[in-house]
């Protein structure tokens, strides 16, 4: 167990590391980002920035020998980088639990394995199988890139074999899969954490609403049915136990028209959706990563009040981001990320709209959205 005083390494500089380091360094841990970014919104708050690429093996040393243990914020950094860290200290999650994050094909055989539905996917390691894949989904399907795939980016839509073979080519010719085209009534996710003595502590359940494949708001409580509610808990829980995860998982879920649950994906780190526990439980995803990494009990997951989480993207830094129209509101939580640079489609912060009905919060922030000029 590493308790406070220790020190904490964080793989990636994006918001979520420094949502995690501002975490750590509050319950007194000392925290080292390995990020290739100089301005990096983790690198501002930690107290060192090793500023190197994630196979630089001087930095990977130091960070090695400075760390009792070691995260990371992004389920892509190299295989190699994590083997290399599990050498000198503790890394969680496991290079084998980010492997199966990684990989649309594992994780969702994975999946299946432990029990949960997924849409019909064929895999295709090249063109040589692209006609078998569409033999097997025969209807309207997506084509999914599979490693690197991230806000609807690395996929297309497909009708045809014709289309098929086009979008194969588009998308680079490489490994991919084809996924049946379901009837989505939602989507939802669950975001738990598990540590190393198996405690597992389960967030309420989130209603995502993406807009141009990037999450846009984050619905809490999720306005599903008990038993749906329940199953997706259970299905997180499960995925977790089964490849004895340790850290924070995130899991989607698609709501079927016809009533199912299947799993969608998963990401080995808290997740955007999972931004609303920072203001609406007891204990958020920051802190129980902290406390998953460091051995330590888990807190209490428990939701405090209905929350609605709005996604800042830099379209709003183009007019001029109206700020009061956002603190004016007693309700409501601003967190930026301090990136430097605003762009379109980037993540630049987001706010929690807190109220005592799920209606009242979403009411917030559907006219605070408005207010700053996000358009529907
Ligand atoms: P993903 O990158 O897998 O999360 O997909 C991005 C978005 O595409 C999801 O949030 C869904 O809105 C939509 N989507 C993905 N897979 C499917 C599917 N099999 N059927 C219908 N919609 C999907």
């Amino acid at each position: 167990m590493l308790l406070p005083g220790a020190t904490l390494g964080v793989l990636g500089g994006g918001q979520l590391g420094r949502m995690f380091t501002i975490a750590a360094r509050t319950m007194g841990y000392r925290v080292v980002v390995l990020d290739p970014d100089f301005t990096s919104p983790a690198g501002q708050m930690a107290d060192e920035h090793l500023c190197a690429d994630y196979h630089d093996r001087n930095a990977l040393q130091r960070m090695g020998e400075t760390c009792d243990a070691v995260t990371t914020e992004w389920e892509n950094v190299p295989a190699e980088s994590v083997e290399f860290l599990a050498q000198r200290c503790t890394v969680a999650p496991s290079a084998a639990a980010l492997g199966v994050a990684q990989d649309r094909l594992a994780e969702k055989t994975k999946a299946h394995e432990f029990g949960c539905d997924t849409a019909p996917f064929a895999n295709i390691e090249d063109a040589g199988d692209l006609v078998h894949a569409w033999s097997v989904i025969d209807g309207p399907a997506l084509l999914k890139t599979r490693r690197m795939g991230y806000d609807g980016k690395g996929q297309i839509r497909v009708n045809s074999l014709d289309e098929l073979v086009t979008a194969h080519e588009q998308l680079g010719f490489v490994p991919c899969l084809l996924e049946g085209f379901l009837p989505l009534e939602r989507e939802i996710s669950v975001v738990l954490a598990r540590n190393v003595r198996g405690e597992i502590a389960v967030f309420p359940v989130a209603e995502n609403q993406h807009r141009n494949g990037i999450l846009d708001i984050s619905i809490v409580p999720a306005r599903v049915p008990e038993a749906i509610d329940r199953k997706a808990r259970e299905m997180a829980s499960r995925i977790a136990q089964g490849l004895d995860y340790v850290g924070v998982l995130a899991v989607e879920f698609f709501v079927l028209q016809d009533g199912r649950i299947v799993f969608n994906e998963m990401a080995p780190r808290p997740h955007n959706s999972g931004h609303y526990t920072l203001d609406a439980c007891a204990t958020d995803q920051f802190q129980q990563q902290v406390r998953a990494l460091a051995g330590l009990p888990l807190g209490d997951p428990r939701l405090l009040t209905p929350v609605v989480m709005v996604n800042l993207l830099g379209d709003v830094w183009m007019h001029g981001p109206q700020w009061l129209e956002l603190l004016k509101h007693p309700g409501v939580q601003l967190h930026l990320y301090g990136k430097a640079e605003a762009r379109q489609g980037r993540k630049m912060g987001h706010y929690n709209c807190l109220a005592p009905t799920v209606e009242d919060a979403l009411a917030l922030a559907l006219t605070t959205r408005a207010a700053i000029g996000i358009q529907d």
